[in-house]
């Protein structure tokens, strides 16, 4: 049996370089596949092997005092997921403002799914952001969260500035990384309290499904794309060609008349995609084909 963890954590590391090169060691020793970012702020990473092989890994890692008691997340699947091995050492984990300076450890406050769901409760009108790309809020968000219309998460960047800096903010993303770390650098930006989902949607919906804030499907960089947390789960995006609502997400078949493949991912539903050639507006209309 094979299995595939997801983990990250913030700690300081004196020298990454050297954390990289035991990180590519231990993982072929373990014949593991999958992408590893170290740097001086932590680990970000996700592997996949054999159950024995994974477990190992996790074995060592808690044999260290850097990454001892870091919470994994095991999902199904295999060392072929991923098409090779990677580690890499860079100046961030998640590419946010690398030119940049900032206390990483200065992190806004965590609220676990329950206190999050409290506070909503508690403050309707609360200024919720969404860290992800536009892709991603696109098939599910918090209710009434500001959905930043951006492709890659260092864009966020500049949506900051249509923020107040003097009201409560709270931020989440799929699974805690990039809102984590994005409340430490808007409290280095001057916003004044900052909160981020502890643990991420994927807590929120194992803990209150489709009867809390949550509407619509949570989008996951694997094969699945959208995953529901309950049979109630909404549709709400549209279909790009007919604008029936659908969580379904392809990437564009189409090809620029130069050769490039188009390759953007949008929403199409069942019925468009049923002629099993789907493309986006800019190339062959899906109705024509
Ligand atoms: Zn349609
Ligand atoms: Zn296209």
């Amino acid at each position: 049996m094979q299995k595939i963890i997801l983990y990250y954590k913030f700690v300081a590391i004196k020298d990454p370089q050297m954390t990289m090169r035991w990180q590519r060691e231990l993982c072929r020793r373990l014949n593991l596949k999958g992408r590893i970012i170290v740097s001086e702020h932590g680990i970000n990473g996700t592997a996949g092997g054999d159950l024995e092989d994974v477990k190992a890994y996790v074995r060592e890692m808690n044999l260290t005092p850097e990454f001892k008691g870091i919470e994994y997340k095991w999902s199904d699947g295999s060392r072929d997921d991923f098409p090779k091995l990677s580690v890499k050492a860079r100046k961030e984990l998640v590419t946010l403002a690398p030119e940049e300076d900032f206390d990483v450890f200065d992190k806004g406050t965590p609220l676990r799914p329950e206190q999050w769901h409290a506070y909503l409760e508690e403050h309707p009108d609360a200024i919720i952001f969404d860290a992800r790309n536009n892709y991603e809020s696109e098939v599910g968000k918090f209710k009434n969260a500001i959905t930043p219309d951006i492709k890659t998460f260092k864009d966020v960047k500049a949506e900051l500035d249509k923020l107040p800096k003097d009201q409560p903010v709270l931020t989440y993303c799929t699974g805690d990384i990039r809102c984590e770390y994005l409340s430490a650098y808007m409290k280095h930006k001057g916003f004044e309290d900052v909160y981020h989902l502890d643990g991420g949607i994927v807590k929120y919906g194992e803990a209150y499904g489709d009867k809390g804030y949550w509407e619509g499907k949570c989008y996951v960089f694997d094969a699945r794309k959208g995953i529901a947390f309950s049979q109630e789960s909404a549709d709400i995006a549209n279909c790009a060609n007919c604008g029936a609502k659908t969580s379904r997400q392809e990437n564009c078949s189409g090809q620029d008349a130069d050769g490039t493949g188009c390759n953007l991912q949008f929403v199409i539903c069942d019925d468009c995609a049923a002629g099993g050639r789907v493309a986006c507006s800019l190339h062959a209309p899906v109705a024509d084909v």
